[in-house]
């Protein structure tokens, strides 16, 4: 994803337009996350006065309560496979026994460490942070709690990120969030992830991996809708195989309390007893009560602000990045989206994010890497085009007898040659997406691919040795 510089376009903001005595800051940004920290701070590396505002906790989502320890979490929950496959290797290892507590109290350790760096790298860059809620009264002057008291501001940035969304129906209150399973006091001995996003087959490994009797309950006939059909196949097939319950074409009704746990009424009239249920049904973003619309700034369907190629909203002097934007929602795309702002805010250096091509990973068991379009997605941009395909055992499975299978794909624009896709599912598919985006990114063709020589023995090696085009099996 290229930060892409545009001819200049007027977007009153030239430095000799500031006039700083007129305002409290020249930048006060709303949400100290990803996106709202790296504008901060390079807002005023090019000499802005900033602020910005937190009324949780400063590194926001992805430090806090998402892919942090999230990935912490999925390390953790693969211990017991590592103990398995070591026989082996000649490795006799007892299972042992895991403490959640130990696990919370390291993670949350180290969640302490991040935000300690966070708040230090924006004191260090001359950004004073101020620890409240804030919403807007007027475009340019912003109310803080719980003291009432207010600021003003030449230029607002909204980076507040996004919220758990969970529908209601009887007994929604009773499930969680991904908010709150990064404290929960004990693990259940069952639990029920609802939803085939992102966080719900991340979380599904996690509990099943930490030994938790798991149920993924999906409303649609797959999950993992809009990634690749292969990958999503090959990744309920193994998911199911670890022992998780992948219950698709399922939907909670009802959620009632038992002397137990939960009981679940799916909307087919089947019941199903738990100890918990958590809900990653998506997330929406978080504008309500910020006094966006009385400031005049419009919001779109689900609630997200509405933004130009530059993070504009529609009130000039009111810019939004990340989550809240509903554009991209990954955290390095939130980081980029603060850093072209302030190129374009105060860097007279006009720069829209292009979101083309970006690589990205799904920590659930086996991991998913992906880059470029799907092959439904590409089915209907191009006319032909070549598809690879391999399913294979990776190396380090052989001796333990692990059956699982990694699977490699990539499609190919037949007419020009170029990669437009490429898809893993497998150990380490994330760190493998990492690098084949810079190749899609930069245009490789399949012939690119070939000229390579593979890196052996690697399992990523057969990324550049497929040569035999899939054919749709006859019939
Ligand atoms: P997603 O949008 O990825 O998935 C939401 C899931 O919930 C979908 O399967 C959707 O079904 C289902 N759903 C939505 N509404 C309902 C409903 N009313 N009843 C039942 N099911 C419903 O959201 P997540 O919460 O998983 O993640 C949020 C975002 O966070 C992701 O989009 C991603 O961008 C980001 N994220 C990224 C991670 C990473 O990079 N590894 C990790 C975690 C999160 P359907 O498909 O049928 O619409």
């Amino acid at each position: 994803m290229d930060a892409m510089l545009v001819p200049a376009a007027s977007f009153g903001t030239s430095q000799k337009d500031l006039k700083m005595a007129e305002y409290d800051y020249d930048l006060f940004v709303i949400g100290a996350g990803s996106g709202g920290v790296r504008a901060a701070r390079m807002a005023a590396s090019h000499g802005a006065k900033v602020a910005v505002a937190e009324e949780y906790r400063v590194g926001g989502t992805c430090v806090i309560r998402g892919c942090v320890p999230k990935k912490l979490f999925v390390y953790a929950s693969h211990f017991p496979e590592y103990v398995e496959d070591a026989g082996g290797y000649g490795w006799s290892i007892e299972p042992g026994s895991f403490d959640w507590a130990t696990l919370i109290a390291n993670k949350d350790k180290e969640i302490d460490r991040l935000n300690s760096i966070y708040i230090r790298n924006l004191e260090a860059s001359g950004v004073k942070i101020i620890q409240s809620r804030a919403t807007l009264q007027d475009a340019h002057t912003v109310n803080l709690a719980p003291d009432g008291s207010s600021v003003t501001a030449k230029h607002v940035l909204i980076a507040t990120g996004a919220t758990p969304f969970v529908p209601e129906f009887p007994g929604s209150d009773l499930a969680i969030t991904s908010n709150e399973a990064f404290h929960l006091e004990a693990l259940p001995e069952k639990i029920m992830v609802v939803g085939g996003g992102y966080i719900a087959v991340e979380f599904a490994g996690i509990f099943n991996g930490l030994g938790v009797e798991t149920t993924l309950l999906y409303r649609g006939p797959q999950i993992l809708r809009g990634f690749d059909d292969d990958l999503r196949d090959a990744l309920a097939l193994e998911m199911r195989s670890k022992g998780i319950n992948v219950k698709t074409e399922s939907d909670i009704a009802e959620l009632e309390k038992t002397a137990s746990g939960l009981s679940a009424t799916l909307k087919s009239g089947e019941t199903l007893e738990t100890g918990l249920v958590m809900y990653a049904t998506g997330r929406v973003p978080h504008t309500a009560g910020l006094g966006l619309e009385e400031a005049g700034v419009e919001l779109a369907g689900k609630g997200e602000v509405k933004v130009d190629a530059y993070s504009q909203t529609t009130v000039p002097n009111i810019y939004a990045v990340g989550d809240v934007t509903d554009r991209m929602n990954l955290t390095p795309v939130a980081i980029r989206e603060g850093a072209a702002f302030a190129e374009t805010v105060y860097n007279d250096t006009p720069t829209a994010v292009d979101h083309s091509n970006i690589a990205t990973a799904v920590f659930s068991q086996p991991e998913i890497g992906t880059v470029g379009l799907t092959e439904a997605e590409a089915r209907e941009q191009f006319a032909e085009l070549d598809i690879y395909k391999s399913s294979f055992r990776p190396m380090k499975f052989i001796l333990p007898g692990r059956e699982e299978k990694m699977m490699m794909k990539l499609i190919v624009d037949a007419a020009s040659d170029k990669v437009v896709g490429c898809h893993i599912l497998g150990p380490d598919a994330g760190e493998m997406a990492q690098l084949l985006g810079i190749a899609v990114k930069m245009g490789a063709t399949k012939a690119d691919f070939d000229a390579t020589v593979a890196v052996h023995p690697t399992a990523a090696e057969e990324l550049v040795t497929m040569r035999e085009k899939w054919t749709a099996p006859a019939g």
